[in-house]
């Protein structure tokens, strides 16, 4: 239960005073829903109206804030002309200008021959010297409630940022006092203040400096945040070794078969890896292990490896993708080699139905299927193991922290294996997964060629249909991507179908298929089988192909519009050629004009095919916030830190979270209660949930 003291934060915008349902809309869009999304919308500059000159040293373009005597008001001979008010003090004389005035308004708030202070923009017409639509207009009085410095807010159309300034400074009148979550020590050390009082001053910026990452009110909310995330990934981590382990040791005779029915020899990284994983294995704690690879490394050999361990010991092993097509290409991979070792494979996914999947959760509960693949349906809570050992997870981060858990849930201590094709940074990788055993596969199957990339405008389609041809009548296999348009699947899926029928009217209709995402399973595999055995040459997809796909006979692919993928996704796609001998090339088409960002992200592309290296870039490119914020991407989303400037924090964090999880695990301390209370505020209420005495 989130505790009381929070209950005034996680109320809707709306019901902070002046916020009615519209603006409380626009405020979802800037910031969110809740109270506390407000108080999570930091200033990103602010306006100084301290500087206070007198009229004949004000400077057009500045900001200044005068005290004035208001001489007399001018309204104009017709409402396109601005009405004029004139003042002056004692230096000079200052003219306001007010476009589409309501008089009556404005004669109530400067009435001649008051003396008022007014702020805004200084600018020069002339010989005149004016303001423009003050932002502030008032008595002495009012001037002394008025910010002499004003936070500037992220804001969006319709949003003012005289509207959402009140609004944030009502839901921080909302915030709390809270005791404090954090090491007394720590705290001390960094200058850190109480979180009340570090909200209002991030709120309240006094300068430029004050809005830096760095300054202490903004790093001591950051570290709040990555506390929050970094223990709710300590809390799982802790909740998942708890259930105690069990040594699993195979006697290698089933990898034995596998290996040696393969056509190749493990790569060294490979080789390395399945020693950690079987080191692991056979250890009494559970296994948390993450296996990172780029596109191709091969990590599907060493997953079965282990899937096979678990086997020889009796016991059973899951593979689960997010998914289905991937479901069933890790499936058809698999099988044959399982077969060299007399296993059969199991598949479970929202396709097996009725009598099928009876059998399949007969096979599953009863042990006499070693091996299963499948997707989440695997999850799903009428499926029973007999004995789960391992669960190997294919997330490319499309699973959440509570997925990975329930399956783990479904053996009494089963050892996991998280498989990602992401090439994710450092910092990254420690958000998403904490303090997880990390195996990475920096080195590729020998024998792959670098894929020559080119990158084209669009209106050179006509060459590109001729290269194409080109390609098929050597051979070529051939991958025509279009793109995916957010708004709209069906108008995606439309051109697309446009594509192919054009394709097919050039190539012959026998040689070109076509798959997308609204087409059933089946019809889908059943086109993917046909391109991957040789009886279509041309297949065009939408983003469906990205992940998983493996045809090493495919060597040219064509992306459709290559400005609107992600760097990494069009190093993901790009990785489904070049799989086998021969040459590969792979065409980018783009339509002019490209922006700055756009063309950097093609070049990169041209020049690597090192996905770390790619990774970075595009971390660099796009920042880390908008590659965070890609919420499909499944990594966490940070509102205050920002990770290239508190990667020190995230460290700090981690082993912060590391220490309290060793010696507090159920958070029962004063300081552990106080934590749960940081939980909630930072929304991570299932982390919660796994404490003994939640
Ligand atoms: P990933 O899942 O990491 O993208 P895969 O496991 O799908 O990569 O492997 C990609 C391709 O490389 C597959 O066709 C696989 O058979 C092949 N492969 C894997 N390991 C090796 C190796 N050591 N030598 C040669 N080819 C390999
Ligand atoms: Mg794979």
């Amino acid at each position: 239960m989130r505790p009381e003291v929070l209950y005034p934060l996680f109320v809707p915008v709306t019901s902070l005073p002046g916020v009615g349902p519209r603006l409380g809309r626009l405020i979802e869009r800037v910031a969110g829903p809740h109270v506390v999304d407000l108080l999570w919308h930091l200033p990103t500059g602010l306006i100084d109206r301290r500087h206070a000159p007198k009229v004949a040293a004000a400077e057009p373009g500045v900001i200044a804030t005068m005290t004035v005597r208001v001489d007399h008001h001018q309204p104009p001979p017709n409402r396109r002309l601005p009405y004029k008010v004139h003042c002056s003090d004692e230096t000079g004389s200052l003219t306001l200008v007010f476009f589409h005035a309501q008089p009556d308004y404005l004669q109530r708030i400067l009435p001649e021959g008051e003396t008022r202070v007014v702020s805004g923009t200084v600018d020069r017409f002339g010989d005149e010297l004016q303001i423009t639509h003050p932002d502030h207009v008032g008595t002495r009085e009012e001037l002394d409630r008025l910010q002499a410095v004003e936070p500037v807010y992220g804001l969006t159309a319709g949003l003012s940022l005289k509207v959402l300034g009140r609004a944030v400074r009502a839901a921080l009148d909302k915030a709390p006092e809270l005791d404090s979550w954090l090491d007394p020590a720590f705290a001390e050390r960094h200058g850190w203040r109480a979180w009340r009082d570090a909200l209002l001053e991030a709120h309240a910026p006094a300068d430029e400096a004050a809005l830096e990452p760095a300054a202490p009110a903004r790093a001591r909310l950051a570290y709040d945040e990555l506390l929050a995330n970094q223990l709710a990934l300590a809390l799982v981590r802790h909740h998942m070794r708890r259930t105690a382990g069990r040594a699993i040791r195979g006697d290698g005779l089933l990898t034995g078969r596998v290996l040696g029915a393969l056509p190749f020899a493990l790569t060294g990284a490979q080789e390395a890896a399945w020693g950690e994983i079987e080191a692991d294995m056979a250890c009494p704690a559970r296994m948390l292990r993450l296996l990172q690879g780029d596109v191709g490394s091969g990590k599907t050999v060493v997953a079965l490896l282990a899937m096979l361990t678990a086997a020889e010991c009796g016991a059973q092993a899951v593979l689960m993708a997010p998914t289905e097509i991937l479901a069933r290409q890790h499936l058809a991979t698999i099988e044959p080699l399982a077969a060299a070792a007399g296993l059969e494979i199991q598949v479970l996914t929202g396709r097996e139905k009725g009598k099928t999947r009876t059998a399949a959760l007969d096979r599953l509960r009863s042990g006499e299927a070693a091996l299963a693949v499948g997707t989440h349906a695997l999850f799903q809570e009428d499926v029973a193991f007999r004995h789960l050992a391992l669960a190997v997870i294919d997330e490319q981060h499309r699973f959440g922290v509570h997925q990975r858990l329930s399956l783990t849930d479904k053996g009494r201590a089963v050892d996991v294996l998280v498989m990602t094709a992401t090439p994710i940074p450092r910092t990254l990788m420690l958000t998403a997964y904490g303090d997880m055993d990390v195996s990475r596969l920096l080195e590729k199957p020998p024998g792959r060629r670098p894929v020559a990339t080119r990158a084209l405008p669009l209106n050179r389609l006509g060459e590109v249909v001729a290269a194409v041809r080109r390609g098929l009548d050597k051979g070529a296999k051939v991958y025509w991507v279009c793109p995916l348009v957010a708004e709209s699947e069906a108008l995606d899926v439309a051109a697309a179908e446009e594509r192919s029928a054009h394709l097919a009217e050039v190539f012959g209709a026998a040689r070109v298929g076509l798959v997308h995402g609204r087409m059933k399973g089946a019809e889908k595999d059943s086109v993917m089988k046909r391109f991957a055995e040789g009886a279509l040459d041309v297949l065009v997809a939408t983003t469906v192909i990205e992940v998983g796909v493996d045809v090493p006979a495919a060597t040219v692919m064509v992306v459709e519009h290559a400005e609107r993928f992600g760097l990494a996704q069009l190093h993901q796609l790009r990785g489904r050629i070049g799989r086998g001998e021969a040459d590969s090339a792979c065409l980018l088409l783009y339509a002019p004009p490209l922006t700055e960002t756009a063309r950097a992200r093609l070049n990169i592309l041209r020049e690597t095919d090192d996905g770390f290296r790619i990774a970075e870039e595009d971390l660099r490119l796009r920042g880390a916030g908008e590659l965070l914020g890609t919420r499909q991407s499944g990594l966490p989303v940070f509102r205050i830190a920002d990770l290239a400037a508190h990667a020190e924090l995230l460290a700090a964090a981690r082993d912060d979270a590391r220490l309290i999880v060793e010696r507090d695990p159920d958070l029962t301390s004063a300081r552990g209660r106080h934590l749960r209370t940081l939980l909630y505020l930072f929304e991570r209420d299932a982390a919660v949930r796994l404490l003994r005495s939640g």
